[in-house]
């Protein structure tokens, strides 16, 4: 199909990004389009402008900042970008786990990890991966600039608290401390299909081997994607054994909310997202513990 008429714009700033989408509340931001341009061609969005950042320089950058303590991560870095990145396989294995079952090449090629936040498909891998890391974004918008941690973000299905003006320019991961581990597991119906299930899962240990800190994201498992706050409360200052481990499972378990869909029925994805909680939990805690599970 081919998409209603649309104006189009390509801004050189990020400054000038915002004008064009304070100017034009409809407006939608054009980054990778493999989000956008399928639901436009639908005629689902019919954007009456688009604001195509990918003219605005320095905005593709995958790069830690000793000083913020933080990965930092530029709106216009793809999926790929990841997939390639020795900093990101050496040190955000969950992120690189994350890229590398993202779609196709083609997907991976052209889109963007914060096109992907934006968008707020409770079935994308970055949100949940990114609720285990803890991660924030920054907006910038015609009322300056904002830091939104990433569990503050998703309002409702495909709906985000970014408002209209605002471009996301970053997302932030804090840099690894010693004895930290992630992993994230996705079970998907063949190969470059969406999440039946996906869970990104984090933990940092401390110098005793117990569980210092934990982070666990869930995609596709609710209307919006979710961090399983019982289950990361639950394995806090303890020993991360199997039993433990296996009651995280259960607990994220019971934060689940899925859909019956053509993925399959609630049960059998509730029971998915025990499995997958399991199965990250323990490669986040081999990887802590200084393996490459
Ligand atoms: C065949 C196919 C398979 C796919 N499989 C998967 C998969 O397995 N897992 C997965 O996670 N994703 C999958 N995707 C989605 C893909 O990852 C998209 O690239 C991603 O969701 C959106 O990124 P984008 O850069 O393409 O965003 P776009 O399509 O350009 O934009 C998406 C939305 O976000 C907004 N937006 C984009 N950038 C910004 C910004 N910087 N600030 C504010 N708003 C912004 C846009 O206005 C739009 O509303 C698939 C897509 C296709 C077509």
């Amino acid at each position: 199909m081919i998409p209603a008429a649309f104006r189009y714009a390509a801004p050189r700033s990020v400054a000038e990004a915002v004008d064009l989408l304070r100017g034009n509340e409809d407006a939608k931001v054009l980054a990778g389009g493999h989000s956008l341009l399928p639901l436009m061609k639908l005629r689902l969005a019919n954007p009456p402008v688009l604001v195509d950042i990918n003219r605005i320089p320095d905005l593709n950058y995958i790069r830690e900042d000793a000083q913020l303590g933080q990965l930092r991560i530029g709106a216009l870095a793809r999926h790929i970008d990841f997939e390639r990145s020795d900093l990101i396989r050496q040190r955000y294995p969950m992120l690189w786990d994350a890229a590398r079952g993202i779609g196709d090449p083609l997907v991976r090629n052209r889109g963007t990890l914060a096109g992907a936040v934006a968008h707020a498909d409770p079935a994308a891998d970055w949100p949940a991966a990114l609720l285990g890391a803890d991660g924030e974004v920054v907006a910038f918008g015609s009322k300056g600039e904002r830091v939104i941690p990433i569990r503050e973000l998703y309002v409702a299905i495909l709906t985000t608290s970014l408002t209209s003006d605002e471009l996301l320019t970053e997302v932030r991961v804090p840099m690894p401390q010693a004895r930290t581990g992630g992993a994230y597991e996705k079970l998907e119906r063949k190969v470059g299909d969406y999440a039946v299930i996906g869970v990104g899962a984090q933990l940092v240990l401390d110098a005793s081997g117990d569980v210092a800190h934990a982070g666990i994201g869930l995609c596709n498992a609710a209307s919006t994607s979710i961090k399983a706050t019982g289950a990361e409360a639950f394995l806090v200052a303890k020993p991360p054994a199997p039993d433990n481990i296996n009651e995280a499972a259960r607990l994220a378990m019971e934060a689940a909310d899925p859909v019956d869909d053509d993925r399959g029925p609630i049960d059998y994805k509730r029971a998915m997202v025990r499995e997958l909680t399991r199965r990250a939990l323990r490669r986040a805690l081999a990887r802590a513990q200084g393996g490459m599970a």
